[in-house]
């Protein structure tokens, strides 16, 4: 039903995967259903013994979800695809499938709030032991993955400071083992980061940051190999039913239509806003994968085709500075929300990382005076004035 895709990214971006019904319809059809029906007796019989394909159930597949998926394969150079309700229940979906009772994690510490739940608190419930790595730490990695390993779990660059995971290195180091390497690449999205062609096996996002991009709605992909998605994952999802609303996959395939758009212009706003922020005087620190002051920068633009839209940045003094700054924005709103086409400030220590502790905090080099800034598509002379006005209060 889906059609072939020969053509550049930007243009299977708005074609790629169009399931057109017989009505002609131009844009997307936005199959708002949760079951199909069969003709007769016989063929709902032969399409559950998978001897004829056919929509079912929407828990299983529906059009415009799959639109979404073929889609998001194509974007990520993946054979294959499966969109979820939310970036967490893609984690979740694809780290519980494939592992049992007396396997073992291994995980970058540095991981969104939820992942790192998942990884500390849920798995050694159900006897799987769980091992967390500093992201940047080679040797670490190293001596973690001597042992045999069920699964891996990775986010780079990582939710907030930008720390940046090799990713052919460790994938190297995780096969040995044995693992499954699993990249959460939210930040980098697939436009300017292809984990699969660095040695990782799934990739999974949360749709609800820059592929629908508009702040709308929730959603998540998991993309690896047919056979991994096929025979491991699909089973899983199916009778769990972490599924994407077709409403919200409509949502999303809108959002890709633009991506490359937004992303090339957001990025571009965001380099010049981090670069702006290094040379101002009430600020301490600048993090950005791009500027010649980032730690990590020869490796990040290895792996990376670009900074990407997030910065971290810390201001001179502590929690009272961080929160005058914030507080003078106009234009920038203070949201825990990123990706978004309206740039967003987070203050991690009192929100996003709020639960992990002062401790992990300090692992992580979260301070009290770290500020995320998630770069949107305003004016960037209107954003760099914005944030010149609020420095101006502090
Ligand atoms: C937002 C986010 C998630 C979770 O996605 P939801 O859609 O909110 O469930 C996972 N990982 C990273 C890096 C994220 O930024």
């Amino acid at each position: 039903m889906s059609e072939p895709t020969p053509n550049r990214l930007a243009t299977d971006l708005i074609h790629a995967g169009r399931i057109r019904t017989n009505l002609d319809e131009n844009a997307e059809a936005l199959f708002l259903t949760s079951g199909f029906t069969y003709e007769s007796a016989e063929l709902a019989e032969a399409v559950f013994a998978n001897q004829i394909e056919h929509f079912q159930y929407s828990r299983f597949a529906n059009p415009t979800v799959a639109m979404l998926e073929s889609r998001l394969a194509r974007l990520e150079g993946a054979e294959a695809c499966r969109a979820t309700a939310t970036g967490m229940a893609a984690v979740h979906a694809a780290v519980m499938c494939g592992l049992k009772a007396g396997d073992r994690v291994v995980a970058s510490r540095a991981l969104f709030g939820s992942c790192h739940w998942i990884i500390s608190t849920l798995l050694p419930q159900f006897g799987i032991e769980s091992v967390f790595v500093d992201g940047p730490d080679l040797p670490g990695w190293q001596a973690a993955l001597a042992k045999p390993t069920a699964l891996v779990l990775l986010e780079t660059p990582s939710n907030p400071m930008l720390d940046i995971v090799d990713l052919a290195a460790v994938s190297r180091l995780a096969h040995a083992a044995g693992a499954l390497v699993v990249v959460d690449n939210v930040f980098a999205t697939p436009l300017l980061q292809k984990p699969l062609q660095l040695g990782a096996d799934v990739v999974v996002y949360s749709a609800t940051k820059h592929m629908d991009g508009q702040g709308r709605v929730l959603g998540g992909a998991v993309l690896g190999s047919r056979q991994w998605i096929e025979q491991v994952f699909q089973p899983f999802f199916r009778n769990t039913g972490p599924s994407l609303s077709p409403f919200n996959a409509w949502v999303i395939l809108k959002g890709l239509e633009t991506l490359p758009l937004r992303l090339k212009a957001q990025s571009e706003s965001a380099e010049a806003i981090a670069r702006f922020l290094e040379t101002h005087p009430r600020i301490a620190r600048v993090l950005y994968p791009s500027l010649a002051s980032f730690r990590q920068r020869e490796l990040a633009l290895r792996q990376m085709s670009g900074g990407g839209t997030l910065i971290a940045f810390e201001v001179k003094g502590g929690k009272p500075e961080a929160f005058r700054l914030m507080n003078a924005l106009r234009i920038i709103s203070i949201s825990n929300n990123l990706g978004d086409t309206k740039s967003l400030a987070t203050h991690p220590a009192t929100t996003t990382h709020m639960r992990i502790g002062a401790e992990e905090r300090a692992r992580l080099g979260i301070t009290d005076a770290s500020i995320r800034l998630s770069v949107g598509l305003e004016d960037v002379q209107d954003l760099i004035a914005d944030l010149t006005q609020a420095l101006d209060k502090m």
